[in-house]
């Protein structure tokens, strides 16, 4: 089954009750968002399955960007098992939930907000990063 953007706004606007108020919705994306920071650094800390090294980033001048791009490291080494990728995906899940909320209760259409931003992606290309 895969994801329309417009159903799942929709569904998340009607399920959500408790926190209809704007002021409840941006309260409970941030701690959402902290949630899933910690459902990934328990990965490393907890569980293990992950480690994360993190070095300075090497930038040079005399790269091209796509060179330069080879050269980054996401720091992250191993990979999530399968208890640790669901809970990571399971809040994700419940970010995006609040983040259509949030588009709901604005206004906002998050379907055309992501197509936006795909075409802004795509005509920057790597230029985005910067
Ligand atoms: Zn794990």
């Amino acid at each position: 089954m895969s994801c329309n953007c417009s159903e799942f706004q929709e569904t998340a606007e009607n399920l959500q009750f408790l926190n209809k108020s704007i002021l409840d919705i941006v309260t409970k994306l941030d701690e959402q968002t902290s949630m899933l920071n910690r459902a990934v650094f328990k990965s490393a800390t907890h569980c293990g399955c992950i480690e994360i090294h993190a070095t300075k980033q090497l930038f040079s001048d005399r790269k091209t960007l796509e060179e330069n791009k080879l050269d980054m490291d996401t720091h992250v080494e191993g990979m999530l098992c399968p208890k640790c990728r669901e809970k990571i995906e399971e809040e994700m899940g419940e970010l995006i939930f609040y983040l259509a909320s949030m588009c709901a209760a604005l206004g906002l259409d998050l379907e055309s907000i992501m197509n936006s931003k795909l075409e802004h992606l795509k005509t920057l290309g790597i230029y985005n990063l910067l």
